[in-house]
């Protein structure tokens, strides 16, 4: 497990005095950028962006525009580096907003990034006494009209760091009664930054795009590169969240470029961070190294605690992942040191998190799974439906690698249910397919224009047959008349004809996976739901299709390679379907498949044919024999002995549990369920959701499976 810092730039921060980065160039550009500004004013007294200089300035100059830029440019570097040392910079915060011109904007700046800090660091009093200086703000001063947003933004980072994530989120909804163009720039960045960041952990990973997309225009329109590099380093969290990786990686790429020519040493740990996160999964561990160590690096050089604390706890992520179990755990109890002196949430959880991990890596089972229990606790309880969710999938990774099948089959399921709570809501949380929306909307647009070009030809040919009416009623003859108008309407009606078989292939063609040729999710979802009563739930026989450890696949033969796989895996389903079963492509290598038999025994014959087909010979590519093999779930309704049936939702949760249990019990495999000894619908929710130990009770009868034997397999 890994984490990013609280907001990255959304907390303020005040100036750092040189004496905390004796070493760092990123403070020799600071002074050099101080020195310009001392030259270009030619006045002591406007040295205020520079802090060692800051006794130098007092309130009376305030007045002047150039001290405003001063004042500016100070209260940019704290905003940037805030967030390392919040208790520090709440003492300078006080001390600038002391001489910055009373009711000006900079003062309410100021109060803002203060009110930040004070939730960073939880201290109630404080930031209620910053929220009161907000709303008693003088109703002369020009500013006045910022204090909406002001107010929004304080409240909304106090629900934040005290666990109310979705309170936080409804807050700043009201963003978007806000005029933008007359909204204060700097305040609205941080809003929508901080937006986008509890939508993310909320599990809204679309909205989350979204409101870190305005946040990124907007940096721009600033001239800003270090707030757009700051909000595209949350933006790929959201993306590599919503499982497209690749994308995630480009963004961190950039941000690193933007980052290195606009360079902070909390800009910089938070995209080395990221790095680390987005690459954690790559099978070359090089770049999740660096990013990890760079973080690390830089937060020493911020000498923030608070980032040391989360840097650490990242590290620790790496080294679990190498199985570097006893280095993880000191480095995640190191972090966990350091968060129960700050007494900071986020960071606990995930030091807590990943020493539960490194002992269960130990072998240290029960000790371990307490210690991630108890961090998942802590992220439910904080509504980080996405941080659960990805918590409940790494424990079932870690489990399964130490043997404790039912544990790790138990947590596989909570984390699938969680995912698809965040991920599988059709209206908010659909950024799992934006990349299929994105194309659906081309089709619609290219639908669009046949429609005109087919409303357009359709007039042409009503003119000229008007005309052709004309004439006949001007009397050149009925004969020739009538066959021309014969002519023009066959013509018409061809052309309507095409276009409308067009449109139907073009909409077939939005509920396609353009890779495999098979149906999409979306498709799935509108095809169940015509087909099961909203009253009697899903009849038929549901399978889940996964195979085995493409990513080794990937890793080892290359990704056109496994997009080979993909299709001749889809056509190998197709062969021993028939054409109206329901087959889906439901995720990257994974398959669904509906038939309409409700008959266990007709399931059990199918999912044997589908092992042996996928996993009965290699997969050619070009001169590449790559061998397959497939792990499948599947169960039917009415479910045995009861009759009872379930919503398409769990019924699909069911075959993916069981699908689950092959793999953890070795993969190439097919578990189904033959029966639930289950009276109500609870029950059988219940005795699905513990399946593995419900089936050694013998309240679940499974059926097991084998896929055929290969020789070479890896
Ligand atoms: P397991 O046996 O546990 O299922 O392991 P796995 O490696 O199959 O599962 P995992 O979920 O770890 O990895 C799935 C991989 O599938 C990760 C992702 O990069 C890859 N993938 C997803 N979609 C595509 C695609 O369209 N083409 C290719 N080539 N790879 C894809
Ligand atoms: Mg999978
Ligand atoms: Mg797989």
């Amino acid at each position: 497990m890994f984490r990013t810092p609280r907001t990255l730039a959304a907390t303020a921060q005040p100036p750092i005095a040189p004496a905390r980065f004796p070493q760092g160039w990123w403070q020799w550009g600071r002074w050099g950028r101080c020195s310009l500004l001392a030259a270009v004013l030619g006045s002591v007294g406007l040295l205020a962006g520079c802090p060692a200089r800051e006794t130098a300035v007092g309130p009376a100059a305030g007045a002047s525009a150039s001290l405003d830029r001063a004042m500016a440019l100070e209260l940019e570097q704290q905003e940037r580096i805030g967030v390392a040392q919040a208790q520090e910079h709440v003492r300078q915060l006080l001390d600038l907003e002391a001489r910055l011109p009373a009711d000006s904007a900079e003062r309410m700046e100021a109060v803002s990034q203060r009110a930040a800090l004070l939730s960073q660091i939880r201290d109630r009093t404080g930031h209620e006494a910053a929220v009161e200086t907000l709303k008693t703000w003088p109703a002369s001063s020009p500013a006045r009209a910022q204090v909406p947003l002001a107010l929004m933004l304080a409240k909304a980072q106090w629900l934040k760091n005290n666990g109310q994530l979705g309170a936080g989120i409804r807050v700043l909804s009201a963003l978007s009664d806000l005029d933008p163009a007359a909204a204060e720039r700097r305040m609205m960045f941080r809003a929508l930054l901080l937006q986008g960041y509890l939508q993310s952990d909320y599990g809204e990973v679309d909205a989350s795009a979204e409101s870190l997309g305005k946040a990124i225009e907007l940096a721009r329109a600033m001239g800003s590169t270090w707030r757009a590099a700051s909000a595209q380093i949350t933006l790929a969290f959201s993306y590599f969240r919503a499982q497209q990786a690749d994308h995630a990686k480009r963004i961190v790429a950039e941000a690193l470029e933007a980052a290195k020519r606009d360079p902070d040493p909390v800009l910089l740990y938070s995209v080395y961070t990221m790095m680390a996160i987005v690459h954690s999964q790559d099978a070359d561990s090089a770049l999740n190294k660096l990013g990890s160590e760079q973080a690390l690096r830089y937060a020493q050089e911020a000498q923030s605690r608070y980032l040391e604390a989360l840097a650490l706890g990242n590290l620790a992520d790496f080294e679990l992942r190498q199985e570097n179990y006893s280095r993880a755990l000191d480095l995640s109890q190191r972090a966990n040191v350091l968060a129960q002196d700050l007494r900071d949430i986020h960071t606990e959880i995930l030091a807590r998190h990943n020493m539960g991990i490194a002992k269960i890596g130990m072998r240290r089972l029960e000790e371990g799974k307490r210690d991630v229990l108890q961090a998942i606790t802590m992220d439910a309880q904080r509504e980080a439906s996405s941080y659960t969710a990805e918590s409940w999938l790494e424990l079932g990774r870690y489990l399964e690698k130490a043997d404790d099948i039912a544990g790790a089959v138990d947590a596989f399921h909570r984390s699938r249910q969680l995912f698809d709570a965040v991920l599988r809501d059709e209206t908010r949380k659909a950024m799992l397919e934006a990349q299929a929306r994105f194309e659906d909307q081309q089709r619609q647009r290219e639908i669009q224009l046949l429609n005109q070009d087919n409303s357009l030809k359709a007039e042409q040919i009503r003119n000229r047959d008007l005309q052709l009416k004309l004439w006949a009623e001007v009397g050149v003859g009925v004969l020739l008349s009538g066959a021309l108008l014969a002519l023009a309407y066959r013509r018409v009606r061809r052309t309507n004809a095409a276009l409308a078989q067009t449109n139907e292939s073009l909409r077939v063609q939005s509920e396609r996976d353009p890779l495999t040729g098979l149906a999409n999710r979306r498709h799935f979802q509108k095809d169940v739901a015509a087909r099961c009563d909203a009253q009697q739930g899903l009849r038929g026989s549901l399978f889940l299709v996964d195979i085995d450890h493409f990513k080794r696949i990937n890793d080892q033969w290359g990704h056109a390679a496994g997009d080979s796989v993909l299709v001749e895996v889809a056509r190998r389903l197709r062969s021993v379907l028939r054409e109206q079963d329901l087959v889906v492509r439901w995720g990257g290598e994974e398959f669904l498949i509906l038939v309409r038999s409700e008959n266990t025994e007709d399931a059990r014959l199918l999912a044997q044919r589908l092992l042996d087909q996928i996993g009965g010979m290699p997969v050619n590519h070009g001169p590449l024999s790559i061998p397959i093999s497939a792990s499948i779930g599947f169960a039917s309704f009415p479910m045995a002995p009861s009759g009872l049936t379930l919503e398409w939702e769990r019924a699909v949760d069911m075959a993916d549990t069981v699908m689950y249990m092959s793999k953890a019990h070795g993969r190439n495999k097919a578990y189904g369920v033959a029966a639930i000894h289950a009276g109500t619908r609870e029950e059988l929710l219940t005795l699905a959701g513990r399946m593995e130990s419900a089936w050694h009770q013998g309240q679940v009868n499974l059926i097991s499976l084998l896929g055929p034997q290969m020789e070479e397999r890896s």
